[in-house]
């Protein structure tokens, strides 16, 4: 066998932002398997109503649960199992797709499922998309980086100080996975409301998207985790 599985990036949310490519590669899967996450009310996948507002059949749609707990050796459990049943159907001859929002190699922890594919022997190959700050930006119309500027993405571990260095410096931030540094932001909004703007998300790409620059709404936030922010100087 010598046919790649396929690491489809699915765009932040609206089913357009997929690439031609990635629907192409979509529409000849055997079997799609969709992150997922055991919600109070059932399951609940962003990736799965993605895909059910493009053309492919639901029941090849094979959602496997992540578990949210910060333990990582969950998660790890979760994808060697993903691993093991993907490659089962390999063998067998099928077309597999692997979905991830956003783009499948910015923070996406499924790029340890294609490294142990690569590992096995199996060909992999990986499908561009568009990650959810370029959706943001240009929801916001604006120019992210220009000229000489320079830009740091940080994943919502970063403190006051090091929001501060980099604010002072003059960086373009984009600040991912927001309430891991919930306090942090809070206090840099407080001080540097004069000299950065603050450009606040959730959910880009959905019928739930928002977005502000109003740092009074956005200091009175308790930031979800589909949520980043933009921060430029002013
Ligand atoms: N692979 C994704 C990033 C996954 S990390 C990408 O390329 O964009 C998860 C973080 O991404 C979230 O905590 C949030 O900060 C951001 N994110 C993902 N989708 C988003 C969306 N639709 N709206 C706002 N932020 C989003």
């Amino acid at each position: 066998m010598n046919h790649p599985i396929h690491f489809v990036s699915l765009g932040p949310g609206d089913p357009e932002f997929i690439t031609l490519k990635g629907v192409n590669t979509l529409q000849k899967a055997d079997i799609i398997y969709c992150p997922a996450t055991q919600g109070k009310h059932g399951i609940i996948s962003r990736a799965t109503d993605i895909l059910k507002a493009i053309e492919v059949d639901e029941s090849l749609i094979h959602p496997f649960i992540l578990p949210m707990s910060k333990e990582r050796t969950d998660a790890l459990n979760a994808y060697n199992e993903l691993f093991l049943d993907a490659q089962a159907e390999y063998l067998k001859g099928k077309q597999i797709v692997i979905v991830a929002e956003g783009d499948a190699g910015f923070y996406s922890s499924i790029q340890y499922v294609y490294d142990k594919f690569e590992e096995a022997g199996i060909p992999v190959d990986r499908i561009a998309g568009i990650p959810a700050f370029i959706a943001a930006g240009a929801l916001a119309g604006i120019h992210i980086v220009k000229q000489e500027e320079q830009i740091n993405v940080i994943p919502g571990t970063a403190s006051f100080d090091e929001l501060s260095a980099k604010i002072e410096n003059g960086m373009i931030i984009v600040i991912m996975k927001l309430p891991g540094c919930q306090e942090a932001i809070h206090t840099c909004i407080r001080q540097y409301a004069d000299k950065a703007v603050f450009h606040y998300f959730e959910n880009v790409g959905t019928g739930k998207e928002y977005y502000t620059t109003d740092i009074t709404i956005i200091h009175s936030k308790d930031f979800p985790y589909f949520s980043l922010l933009i921060v430029q100087p002013r």
